[in-house]
C-alpha cells in the first residue's frame, strides 16, 4: 500500500510553520472527531492518518527525517504495525478534542483495535491485549578501532527481568486469577462527561485492577504478583565491521519480558568508540599525523607509517610541505555490509629538530646563505611583501 504524504494529508506547504502544521491538524481532527462521525468508519482511519502525520511534521528532527528520506525515515518510530494512536505524544495539546488522556478513545475504539491513549501506562501494543510489554534497555558498548575494523563478538551482562518460573509468569501463588467484579473483566469504567462538542460518554481505565481485568487473590511471593524477577542476563552481541559511534542495533526481544506474561521488550546496543591514540576517524576514513624529518621533507625519500593491521612502507617526494596529505587507499575502515574500505590520509608534520650537535650545526650554517638568497628572490615571495608593507 503507498502510504500518503504526510504534507498532502495535512493539506500543508512542505515550508509550513509550526503553527500551520497544528492549525491544519486541529482542523482535521475536528472534522474527522469520531463524535462527529458515528456511521462513518473511514473517519477513524483519516483521523489515525492525520495524527500520524502531524505526529512526525510536529516533531522537528522527525519531520527533518520525513523531508530527507520520506516514510522510510520515520516508520520505524511506530511498530510493525506502523502508526498506533499509542504513537500520538500529541493528545494532551488538544485537550478540548482529545478531553481527559487516556479516556475518549478506550470507548470509542478501544473494542475495535484501537490502542488507547491510556496504554502509554499499559505498553505500546494496545490495551485490547491487556498485557504489558516489557520495557527496552539500552546499554552503551565501548569498541576499539580496531574491534570496529574487524568486527567483533561481545557478550555483555545485563540486568534484565526475566519470567518467574515459580508462578510461570502469571503472578499468581496459587493460579487463581478471578475477573475483576468492579469492571466485570473489561478493565473500562463509564463515565458522562461535557466537552464543547456536547456530551460523550467516555470509558476510563479500571482502578479496581488497572486495566488488567483480572485480579489475583494471592500474590506469587517470590515475584510479588508481576509475574517477572530481576536477573543477569549474558547476552551475545555480533558487531559487523564498521560501525560508528552512536549507532545501535538492537536486540530483538531480549530485553525485559513484561509483567504477567507481557511481551518482552528490546535490547538496543548503543556503540561508543574508544579514542584511538595515532588515528583520527573521519566516516571511513583514518587520518593519521606522521612526523618527518627536515632532510626527508627537503630531499624526499620513505617513511614507515602505520595502518590498523600493520606498517607499510610509502614514498615522499622531495620538497614535501608541512600538512601535505598523502592517500593510502583501502587501509581505512570497512563500511557496514559492504566490501568497500575508506582511505587511511597520512599528514606530514616537519619536525624541527632541537639539541643539534655542533656538527649537525655547521652543516646548517652552511646551507643558510642558500635559504637567505632564496628569500631575497625577487617577485612572489613573503618577505618581499613584508618588505614592501614597512616601506
Ligand atoms: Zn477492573
Ligand atoms: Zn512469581
Amino acid at each position: 500500500m503507498n502510504k500518503r504524504d504526510y504534507y498532502d494529508i495535512l493539506g500543508v506547504d512542505k515550508n509550513a510553520s509550526k503553527s500551520d502544521i497544528k492549525k491544519a491538524y486541529r482542523k482535521l481532527a475536528l472534522k474527522y472527531h469520531p463524535d462527529k462521525n458515528k456511521d462513518n468508519p473511514e473517519a477513524e482511519e483519516k483521523f489515525k492518518e492525520a495524527s500520524e502525520a502531524y505526529e512526525v511534521l510536529s516533531d522537528d528532527q522527525k519531520r527533518k527525517m520525513y523531508d530527507q528520506y520520506g516514510h522510510s525515515g520515520v516508520d520505524q518510530q511506530f511498530g510493525k504495525g506502523g502508526f498506533q494512536w499509542s504513537d500520538f505524544t500529541h493528545a494532551g495539546d488538544f485537550e478540548d478534542i482529545f478531553g481527559d488522556f487516556g479516556g475518549i478513545f478506550e470507548g470509542l475504539f478501544g473494542n475495535r483495535g484501537f490502542g488507547g491513549f491510556g496504554s502509554r501506562r499499559s505498553g505500546r501494543r494496545g490495551r485490547q491485549e491487556r498485557v504489558e510489554r516489557g520495557e527496552d534497555l539500552k546499554i552503551s558498548l565501548s569498541l576499539s578501532l580496531k574491534e570496529i575494523a574487524n568486527g567483533v563478538t561481545k557478550r555483555i551482562k545485563v540486568n534484565t527481568k526475566v519470567r518467574c518460573e515459580k508462578c510461570n509468569g502469571t503472578g499468581s501463588k496459587d493460579g487463581k486469577i478471578s475477573t475483576c467484579p468492579k469492571c466485570n473483566g473489561s478493565g473500562k469504567v463509564r463515565q458522562v462527561k461535557q466537552s464543547f462538542l456536547g456530551q460523550m460518554s467516555t470509558i476510563t481505565t479500571c482502578p479496581r485492577c488497572h486495566g488488567k481485568g483480572k485480579i489475583i487473590e494471592n500474590k506469587c511471593s517470590f515475584c510479588n504478583g508481576e509475574g517477572r524477577i530481576s536477573k543477569v542476563k549474558t547476552v551475545k552481541v555480533e558487531i559487523p565491521p564498521g560501525v560508528a559511534d552512536g549507532q545501535y542495533l538492537k536486540l530483538n526481544g531480549q530485553g525485559n519480558v513484561g509483567p504477567r506474561k507481557g511481551p518482552s521488550g528490546d535490547i538496543l546496543v548503543f556503540i561508543k568508540e574508544k579514542e584511538h591514540e595515532i588515528f583520527e576517524r573521519k566516516g571511513q576514513n583514518l587520518v593519521c599525523t606522521f612526523p618527518v624529518s627536515v632532510t626527508k621533507a627537503v630531499l624526499g625519500g620513505e617513511i614507515q607509517v602505520p595502518t590498523l593491521s600493520k606498517s607499510v612502507k610509502m614514498k615522499i617526494p622531495p620538497s614535501t610541505q608541512p600538512g601535505k596529505v598523502f592517500r593510502i587507499k583501502g587501509h581505512g575502515l570497512p563500511y557496514v555490509n559492504s566490501s568497500k574500505k575508506g582511505d587511511l590520509y597520512i599528514k606530514a608534520k616537519i619536525v624541527i629538530p632541537k639539541n643539534l650537535s655542533k656538527e649537525e650545526k655547521e652543516l646548517y650554517e652552511k646551507i643558510k646563505p642558500y635559504d637567505e638568497e632564496r628569500d631575497l628572490k625577487p617577485g612572489k615571495s613573503f618577505f618581499e611583501k613584508v618588505k614592501n608593507y614597512f616601506v
